[in-house]
């Protein structure tokens, strides 16, 4: 049994989401991919295209990666789209590749099968309508599910290692983007809310206090040019982690310092680099360290505030001085111009 559930999710799909989309269409693709029969049978084995393309199954304990679980994206065998994480594979004495969660909400398609006299939810690479298996609603916790999969409709694919996302709270918002947008190796920071309880959170919900969301920021980087230690020395460096629930004037649980992590290596970086940091402060370091969960994105007008903004009398106060810290500290790491 491999441990599967340290979730690298910013969503999470349970049975009442399967039936919702078997019974009233699934959420649109990314993209489509459509051959004629004979274009398919050009790229797939025989036994891939009786299963892939003619919805066949195979043998129990026969499949390639049954007992396979090193790390890597299983995509689709006719199209190539990422469907599952080796990390969400787990061992379900199935005889088949189970999975817990797909890739991305919209990267399979479900349909009703009422075939052999069973009603089943048969699933479907979303791109291109390949067969891949069934769903069942006797996974494990947290999602329930069990995706029930065959390996001749599947491949491994290398994981890209130059692309990575991190989910940090260093208080108010406009800040920590404003800081992250200049750092070498950022090619992306766009501000929402996470570690709450509510769906789809407001501005103004969130301001409460009362949701538990937390300001974040979603940062996507390149991981060979800015490795994520590198990236929460920054983090730690430009807010203050050794204030609880705040960052100076601004008060409440939605300012505190938390650092959502996506998997057990993330966790482990984000604890030595906590206690490496310590010595650089006065008082003790509150961040907390927590799962990553739900993550929504900010409204629009939250988005790139400091740039949009720079001589509003919040942005000279008080980001200003951060950046500007920034600039000091870190000036190997920068970004030539912005
Ligand atoms: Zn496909």
């Amino acid at each position: 049994m491999c441990s599967t559930l340290e979730i690298r999710k910013e969503y999470m799909l349970t049975w009442i989401d399967v039936i919702k989309f078997a019974n009233n269409g699934s959420p649109a693709p990314d993209r489509r991919v459509e051959k004629t029969e004979d274009e398919w049978k050009a790229i797939l084995t025989p036994s891939q295209f009786q299963i892939a393309r003619l919805k066949g199954t195979e043998r129990a304990g026969t499949g390639e990666f049954c007992e396979r679980h090193e790390p890597g994206l299983y995509g689709c065998v006719c199209c190539d789209t990422p469907l599952f994480d080796s990390r969400l594979k787990f061992e379900s004495g199935s005889g088949w590749p189970s999975f817990t969660q797909p890739v991305k909400e919209n990267a399979i398609k479900y349909e009703k099968d009422t075939s052999y006299g069973m009603v089943r939810v048969e699933v479907m690479c979303n791109t291109c309508d390949a067969h891949q298996g069934h769903v069942f609603p006797d996974g494990p916790e947290p999602s329930g599910l069990r995706y029930c999969i065959n390996s001749a409709s599947m491949k491994l694919i290398e994981e890209d290692k130059t692309e990575a996302t991190a989910i940090l709270g260093g208080g108010c918002f406009w800040c920590t983007e404003a800081v992250f947008q200049r750092v070498k190796g950022v090619e992306k920071v766009e501000s929402g809310y996470s570690g709450g309880t509510v769906k789809n959170p407001t501005y103004r919900e969130i301001g409460t206090g009362r949701t538990g969301h937390a300001e974040v920021i979603k940062i996507t980087y390149n991981p060979e040019v800015l490795p994520y230690a590198d990236l929460l020395r920054i983090f730690f460096s430009t807010h203050d982690p050794t204030t609880l629930n705040r960052q100076g004037y601004d008060q409440g649980t939605q300012y505190r310092s938390v650092i959502f992590y996506r998997d057990e290596d993330e966790k482990q970086t984000a604890e030595a680099v906590k206690v490496e940091m310590k010595d650089y402060f006065d008082d003790p370091i509150v961040t907390e360290i927590s799962p990553l969960g739900a993550y929504y994105p900010a409204e629009e007008d939250h988005q790139d505030y400091y740039n949009e903004n720079r001589e509003q009398p919040y942005c000279r106060a008080i980001i200003d001085p951060k950046v500007q810290k920034l600039r000091s500290m870190f000036k190997d790491r920068l970004k030539d111009e912005i």
